[in-house]
């Protein structure tokens, strides 16, 4: 949006306006710990239907989060976007977000998958789910996670590293479900079924089944979606954990405006936006995961694994146990 000379002679409340639209075409600031490669094409899109710039840096969610911090009131940030709401749960406590009331946000993205004060929102879900080898696991032994503590497994299961937050995340919200006392059993079952220390990542996990290291594991589905694209036949199989109790944990990447965002309105703008159908499908689709709005078509390698039933629990909650979940793995031995 471009405004010529004529400004001058207009009358007052049209200039007011104009100041509006004119602060629109500011850019808009975001510090994000997703990738360039998953980002960039989305924010291109935005520019070309709105004129309103994307600049944006990234990082790993610790430096944006100090960052963020340290900057205060002088932030360029507009948009703080991570992954794992254990991370945009952290950020809210800091109070580094600002609450985002929104009725169109409110639609597109499900209750469970928001923050229940607005303070962020989750724009794909992530499913971490159980994986096996179909050529030495019959699904019918398969249900949910805590089964995976039974001694069937003794030697076949595959975790990664307990440091990771997704598992952090996946562990407090079985606190939140089952209470600490059977998270504790279950995780220590787990560690005793270890076929190989944890892994440092969800592929390096999901190749040791395809290797015969070991027969099951837990991961978040885009990783073997990514394999799966290269190569369809690739001998890993996904299962839908825990479809005759509370589903599938789900957690979500997602995004708030920061508390002393200097352009608020268009911030606003563009996270609306990343939760309508067109953004969606480019945000999660890029990256295999699935859309947080109902309403959209998933990538064909996602469609392919069917409909399943995920928890419905509020993904904050993974936050606020997150704590204790570290503590609780901790003193199971998991690594
Ligand atoms: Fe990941």
């Amino acid at each position: 949006m471009r405004f010529g000379k004529p400004i001058a002679r207009l009358g007052l409340g049209l200039l007011a306006l104009i100041a509006v639209a004119a602060q629109a075409a500011e850019p808009v600031t975001v510090y994000s710990s997703r990738n360039e490669q998953l980002i960039r094409p989305l924010f291109e899109r935005f520019t070309e239907e709105t004129g309103i710039p994307v600049r944006f840096i990234t990082d790993k969610e610790g430096p944006l989060l100090a960052r963020l911090k340290a900057e205060g009131k002088n932030t360029p940030a507009d948009m703080l976007m991570t992954v794992d709401a254990g991370n945009l749960w952290q950020a809210t406590e800091q109070g580094l977000l600002a609450r985002t009331e929104s009725k169109l946000l409110e639609q597109n993205i499900p209750e469970h998958l928001r923050d229940p004060q607005g303070h962020w929102y989750g724009l794909s879900v992530r499913a971490r789910t159980i994986v096996y080898s179909p050529a030495r696991v019959d699904p019918k032994e398969l249900s949910d996670y805590a089964a995976l503590a039974d001694p069937r497994w003794k030697g076949r299961l595959c975790l990664r590293t307990s440091k990771k937050v997704y598992n952090q995340s996946l562990v407090a919200m079985m606190i939140a479900r089952d209470g600490e006392q059977k998270t504790e059993q279950v995780v220590r079952g787990w560690v005793a079924n270890l076929a190989a220390p944890p892994f440092s990542d969800d592929t390096a996990l999901i190749k040791a089944i395809a290797a015969g290291q070991c027969d099951v594991g837990i991961v978040n589905t885009y990783y073997l979606g990514r394999l799966l694209k290269d190569n369809p036949d690739y001998p890993v199989k996904l299962f839908w954990a825990d479809q005759n109790g509370a589903g599938v944990h789900v957690n979500v990447s997602g995004a708030g405006i920061t508390r002393h965002a200097p352009n608020p309105a268009a911030a606003t703008q563009l996270l609306e936006w990343l939760s309508t159908p067109e953004a969606q499908a480019l945000y999660a689709g890029n990256n295999l995961e699935f859309t947080a709005n109902p309403k959209v078509e998933q990538a064909p390698v996602v469609q392919a694994w069917g409909k399943f039933k995920s928890d419905v629990i509020n993904v904050s909650e993974a936050g606020r146990l997150q704590r204790r979940a570290v503590m609780l793995m901790d003193r199971a031995g998991y690594r």
